[in-house]
């Protein structure tokens, strides 16, 4: 799984950040964005979907209840193409 952050819509709140430290951040604009956990990189420059990191597993289950959560409705999951649940051999 993978995940990106709409800054656009993102109120702020830090709801994704009490959920999951490691993945989202706020900056210092007051928004919402993601964290390479390999990297430890917080990928903000451009942001949006251009800006989507890989969900490890072990954190995949609080990240969905961060985006259940998120009152912006701006935290947005995909399927990670190089992930087993791609069906693509690794
Ligand atoms: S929970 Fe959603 S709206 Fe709130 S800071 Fe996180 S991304 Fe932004």
């Amino acid at each position: 799984m993978r995940v990106w952050v709409d800054q656009d819509l993102c109120t702020g709140d830090g709801l994704c950040t009490d959920h999951c430290p490691d993945i989202f951040v706020l900056l210092e604009d007051g928004i919402s964005y993601v964290r390479d956990v390999v990297t430890g990189t917080v990928v903000h420059d451009p942001g949006g979907r251009a800006s989507i990191v890989s969900v490890p597993a072990r954190l995949g289950a609080v990240v969905v209840d961060a985006a259940e959560a998120c009152p912006g409705e701006c935290i947005f999951l995909e399927p990670d193409p190089s992930g087993p649940e791609s069906g693509t051999p690794n």
